[in-house]
């Protein structure tokens, strides 16, 4: 057995009571590294060879690509759940393990370019241009840094205005679809993108619809506090909505627990709840509430760049693995939700 404290996952699924463990924020011994590769410095530099003597050495093994194109929306109309540090680092964990990544900022506050280091000062051509002006994708996707394969469409403060415009624009809801199909398939052969993350901003208007149009799959971020369910019937009967008018191959590809803490009864009382109300839709990972994680985007990096022995990198790594491994149970995923929609709105 590890002598390592259990992670959150290990805590909470299958549930048991509360354990005290330990978290980022005290000054605990480093945890083993998972790879068993002794940290011999502590700098961000050498932590960043580190990554990427893993990946390169396969270390952290390379990813089969899937079999086409995964589109992914990550939403929940509630604000700080966790929605771009998810998008980010999971975005940033497949891209180390050599799959080609897009992440589209959708968030006027741009903080997926931010923690992703791409330029999206004003007059940077962004996102809210593709959508409002019919710019190609292809002509505001950068790389991000310092991870091969990984590349971002940055979002300005001027797609704060799109939600207005697009309203009286042709195809309103579908732009973002249109620009993302057209990208994809301009791709060079054997350079195809495999993920395709779009972080949206806290609500449920035209930029989340376009975002839920563009995608196959809907991640729900669900922060581990007190209100952690409230909203979420509006969200999913939006995916409901969407599915029947708009975009009939939507599903839901699971439920996320963020900020999870241990220390708290009520982090484990509300991972406890959700489980109870979408049961096999929730991820078993579950992330950390940690302070490296918070840190992160202010270095322009993701996590697995900026702290990869943290905690919080390890989640996003775990989690990874699992969203890979989920595409066959998608369905039943959606099944649960749906399940639990329809007796929310009985009730
Ligand atoms: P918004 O609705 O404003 O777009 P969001 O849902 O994208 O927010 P994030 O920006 O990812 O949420 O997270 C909100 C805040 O919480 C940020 O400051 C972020 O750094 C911090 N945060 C996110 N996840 C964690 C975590 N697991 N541990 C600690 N802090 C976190
Ligand atoms: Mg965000």
């Amino acid at each position: 057995m590890s002598e390592d404290p259990p992670t959150p996952t290990e805590v909470v699924y299958p549930l048991t009571p509360a354990h005290d463990v330990s978290r980022e924020t005290e000054p605990v011994a480093p945890p083993a590294d998972p790879w068993g590769v002794e940290d011999p410095l502590d700098t961000p530099i050498a932590r960043a060879a580190e990554t990427a003597m893993r990946v390169r050495s396969g270390r952290a093994g390379a990813f089969t690509v899937p079999p086409a194109t995964r589109v992914l929306t990550v939403a929940n109309q509630k604000g700080g759940v966790g929605k771009t540090t998810t998008t980010v680092n999971l975005a940033a964990a497949l891209a180390l393990h050599g799959l080609r990544v897009l992440v589209i900022d959708l968030d006027p506050q741009g903080n997926a370019s931010t923690a992703l280091g791409v330029a999206h000062h004003a007059g940077t051509p962004s996102v809210y241009e593709v959508l409002v002006e019919g710019l190609p994708l292809s002509r505001v996707v950068q790389p991000a840094e310092g991870i091969e394969g990984l590349f971002a469409a940055p979002a300005t403060i001027d797609l704060a205005g799109a939600e207005i415009e697009l309203v009286s624009l042709v195809a309103r809801e579908s732009r973002l679809q249109r620009a993302l199909e057209t990208y994809l398939a301009g791709q060079p052969a054997g350079q195809r993108i495999d993920y395709v993350f779009i972080d949206c901003p806290p609500s449920l208007g035209l930029l989340t619809v376009n975002a839920f149009v563009a995608a196959r799959e809907v991640l729900i971020p669900i922060q581990c506090e007190y209100y952690a369910l409230e909203g979420l019937s509006q969200l999913l009967a939006t995916v409901n909505l969407i599915r029947d008018h708009l975009n009939p191959e939507l599903d839901i590809s699971g439920v996320v627990l963020t900020m999870y803490d241990a220390r708290t009864n009520l982090s484990v009382e509300v991972a406890n709840e959700v489980r109870r109300h979408l049961a096999d839709a929730v991820f078993a990972t579950i992330v950390p509430r940690s302070v490296r994680l918070a840190e992160a985007p202010s270095h322009g990096k993701p996590i697995a760049l900026y702290r990869p022995d943290s905690k919080g990198a390890e989640a996003y790594e775990a989690l990874a693995h699992e969203l890979r491994a989920r595409r066959d149970a998608a369905a039943a995923a959606a099944t649960a939700v749906a399940a639990t929609a329809a007796a929310g709105a009985a009730a």
